[in-house]
């Protein structure tokens, strides 16, 4: 079992979903996602919760971090 991430470790990036469903790619900035589910939520927690705004499909996603550039 992976380590739980946790998302205070990547305030300032952001979160990149990709849908599996319709393959729509979308993010969310970490700072936003902590002000919603804290920062002791895991990466994990936030991606299950993460809607698909084009076909509304919860949780069903892939995600990568990328830092926030400069
Ligand atoms: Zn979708």
């Amino acid at each position: 079992m992976l380590k739980s991430k946790i998302l205070g470790d990547y305030e300032g990036d952001k979160m990149v979903l990709t849908c599996a469903r319709c393959q729509h790619e979308f993010s969310h900035d970490i700072s936003n996602l902590i002000l919603v589910v804290g920062k002791e939520a895991t990466l994990h927690a936030a991606r299950t919760r993460a809607v698909c705004r084009r076909c509304n499909t919860r949780g069903d996603n892939t995600y990568r971090i990328v830092p926030k550039s400069k």
